[in-house]
């Protein structure tokens, strides 16, 4: 398919820009899905792909992603993402990121970038030598640093909606919880569930992990083979996506699947089948957004204190899918499409009938110039 024809069959991107350098053998794309709400934010993902079609597919269905996540995370962003196309084990070098720094500069912080897969806050750094529009940069230069105890920390939050939806109950004592993957994200919720007085039990392909975690709070341990089917009342999937598919939906054993992973649902069409089945689901987007609540209050000067604040959200905002959820008859994953969808609807009319003042990102990017390299 031809470049043009993929990305207006992909949707409704405001602009896609193609990043080129011979001298440091930069191609990246960087794609700007929606500004309505503010200034499209997403991550910078350096992969080794196929071909260039699939950087330009993924680039444009991620960058979409990130208008919904931000969207129905009540933030005054918009959905962007880049991709650079390489090994990021062998093809990173300093003048490559500045010179993808010196691009996204180029868009006068339409776009602000971030760490993703394949990316490290290393490489945030050197984007910041060239431009203030990005996010996820060391703490010592002002930055959020490590964003997965406020990604858990939003997942806890996510789970206490869940189980208030679910089984009226304000409390996770004694609820019995499966935990799928115990790195960055999955470690720090088992903390806080067993503060909580949750019985949490634990799975990962990673046996010294799993013993490490499992001492230290003394947990349970399920085999990985077995932990997304086991019987549970919240099972949290933390590790990678595509747990929620034909194999393993008539077999769950749980009443809630509420966890951080992204993409948990291998087809939308799982979504339908939970809500059949009588299973409540957390759409990923909504209960792991903690990560980008984080950056979001980078963007205006960072507070820990604030940003956990800020995670806590993420109990109002499922409540509110949930609530769409059970008057519109529909799947969880789409109610959140629906929130996300009517915000950025009623935002683009209020813009237009009170043009004039833009809400928060504008005085965020003065911000960002301000901070100090
Ligand atoms: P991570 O790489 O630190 O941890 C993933 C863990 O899952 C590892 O310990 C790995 O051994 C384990 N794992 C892999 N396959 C498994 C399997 N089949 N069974 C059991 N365990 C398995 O990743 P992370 O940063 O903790 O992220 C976890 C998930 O959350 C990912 O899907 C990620 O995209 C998503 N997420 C993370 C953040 C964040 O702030 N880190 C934010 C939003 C979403």
């Amino acid at each position: 398919m031809l470049t043009f024809e993929m990305i207006e069959k992909h949707g409704d991107h405001e602009q896609v820009v193609f990043c080129y350098d011979k001298d440091c053998g930069l191609k990246a794309i960087i794609a700007v899905h929606n500004t309505t709400l503010g200034p499209a934010l997403g991550g910078t993902r350096m992969w080794n792909y196929a071909n260039e079609e699939d950087a330009l597919k993924d680039v444009l269905r991620l960058s979409k992603g990130m208008t919904y996540k931000a969207s129905a995370a009540g933030l005054n962003l918009g959905g962007g993402k880049a991709v650079i196309i390489g090994d990021p084990k062998k093809d990173k070098t300093e003048a490559l990121f500045r010179t993808f720094g010196a691009y996204v500069n180029s868009l006068n912080g339409k776009y602000i970038t971030a760490e993703d897969v394949g990316t490290t806050v290393h490489d945030m750094a050197y984007i910041f030598m060239e431009t203030p529009y990005v996010t996820g940069i060391p703490q010592s230069f002002g930055g959020s640093g490590d964003p997965s105890p406020f990604t858990a920390h939003g997942v806890l939050m996510g789970i206490k909606a869940s189980v208030k939806e679910k089984f009226k109950s304000d409390s996770l004592k004694d609820v019995r919880i499966s935990v799928q993957g115990l790195g960055n994200v999955g470690s720090h919720l088992v903390d806080y569930l067993t503060k909580e007085g949750a019985r949490v039990s634990v799975a990962d392909i990673d046996k010294e992990r799993v013993q490490k975690i499992s001492e230290k709070y003394g947990t349970a341990v399920i085999d990985p083979d077995k932990v997304i089917t086991s019987e549970c009342d919240v099972l949290a999937p933390c590790a990678m996506g595509a747990v929620i598919n034909d194999q393993t939906i008539s077999e769950l054993r749980c009443k809630i699947v509420a966890g951080g992973a992204n993409n948990q649902l291998a087809e939308h069409r799982h979504g339908d089948a939970l809500l059949e089945l009588g299973i409540l689901y957390a759409p990923d987007y909504v209960i792991n957004a903690g990560g980008l609540m984080n950056v979001f209050v980078e963007l205006e000067g960072y507070s820990r204190e604030r940003a956990f604040e800020k995670t806590a959200q993420v109990y109002d905002n499922l409540l509110q899918v949930y609530r769409i959820s059970r008057e519109q008859k529909i799947a969880t994953h789409l109610a959140a499409d629906r929130l996300a969808e009517v915000r950025i609807k009623s935002i683009a009319n209020l813009r237009q009938h009170h043009h004039g003042r833009m809400a928060r990102p504008f005085s965020t990017l003065k911000e960002m110039t301000n901070r100090q390299k």
